[in-house]
């Protein structure tokens, strides 16, 4: 349950299209991220999956039957917003039990799926607060156990975390892919965030504009980027890209060195520059380079303890068979 496939969808509001004509598999239990910038239609390819919005053309079939005009509630799928959309003056409960009590099902039977989906996240403690009186992570966690009693062929997430503060959105991140583990259910989750998409998918779908610019696996995508957007987008701190001369030797219109793919030296090597800015995380240092010629900044990640500072002379040598080369088209030269 919960395979998922899009052939030839498109999505137009009045006379801007923004999804062009877009195919995608989804496999059954897969963890899939749709990660772009705002605005390259991530929500509206979840809200076309989900049924909240329908298609312009194209098909979509879940678990090999044709969605594409069923409504939302028939399809199955459970959504998750960024707004929690929990009812505050119900309790952790009843916003679990919500959809159930809607559905008609019997008081019992309720009460046993929402402890199981409590247990599960850890919310059996609060099961009698309301809302005002959880975190934002622990309401989020209602949010997902709201989705869960319904047993859904798949979960879709949009931009579930962005409400949350940075530490604590490590931890749902987490607690998201364990509930992916235990639960074997297919995940459709957006982000903007690369670093989410890295670390939770088995599957990533990059989007600019609409378009799907690459799908494969997070370390596909650090590999093997098929075009200097996807270079440029996927890993942290980003990949550096030079154009000009230096991407011409290596037969290329364009080159691309990842910072953590050069070598560094006070004394001697490929190029070299002057250290701008250096950010000290104490297990690694980013180095901002400036004069090197290549581009205006480049970026070099180097171990916590090398002293470098504001002003010095640096010199960068790239490992070679890390190098990445693309064409004119901003494709990728194997
Ligand atoms: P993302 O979630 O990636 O930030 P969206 O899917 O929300 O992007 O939006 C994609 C594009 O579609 C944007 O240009 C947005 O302005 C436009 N858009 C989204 N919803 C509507 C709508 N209901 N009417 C008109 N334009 C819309
Ligand atoms: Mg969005």
């Amino acid at each position: 349950m919960g395979q998922i496939t899009l052939n030839q969808v498109t999505k137009s509001f009045g006379d801007v299209q923004v999804i062009p004509p877009l195919d995608l598999e989804i496999n059954e239990g897969e963890f899939v991220v749709f990660v772009g910038p705002s605005g390259c239609g991530k929500s509206t390819l979840l809200r076309l999956i989900a049924g909240l919005e329908d298609t312009t053309s194209g098909t979509i079939s879940i678990d090999g039957k044709d969605a594409t005009d069923l409504p939302p509630a028939k399809r199955r799928l459970a959504m998750v917003f960024q707004s929690y959309a929990l009812y505050p003056h119900m309790s952790v409960r009843k916003n679990i039990a919500f959809p159930l009590k809607m559905a008609g099902m019997p008081q019992d039977q309720i009460a046993a799926k929402v402890d199981h989906a409590a247990a599960i996240l850890n919310l059996a403690d609060y099961i009698d607060r309301r809302p005002g009186q959880l975190s934002g992570g622990q309401r989020q966690r209602v949010a997902i156990g709201r989705a869960i009693v319904r047993e859904p062929a798949a979960f879709l997430f949009d931009e579930p975390l962005s409400n949350l503060d940075a530490s604590l959105r490590v931890n749902m991140r987490l607690e998201i892919s364990e509930l992916h583990n235990e639960l074997e259910t297919t995940m459709i989750y957006v982000t903007h965030d690369q670093v989410e998409a890295m670390t939770m998918a088995d599957k990533i779908v990059v989007l600019q504009a609409g378009n799907i610019e690459q799908v494969g696996s997070p370390l596909e995508l650090y590999h093997r980027p098929q075009n200097t957007f996807v270079a440029g987008f996927i890993g942290s701190p980003n990949m550096n890209l030079f154009t000009g001369d230096e991407a011409q030797k290596h037969g290329a219109t364009t080159i691309g060195v990842r910072p953590e793919h050069m070598q560094v030296s006070k004394t001697e090597g490929q190029w070299k520059g002057r250290v701008g800015v250096a950010e000290h995380l104490g297990s690694d240092t980013f180095v901002h380079v400036h004069d090197t010629g290549l581009a205006e900044m480049v970026t070099v990640r180097i171990s916590g303890d090398l002293d470098v500072r504001h002003n010095d002379t640096i010199f960068l040598s790239p490992d070679m068979d890390k190098l990445h080369r693309f064409d004119a088209q901003g494709l990728r030269i194997e």
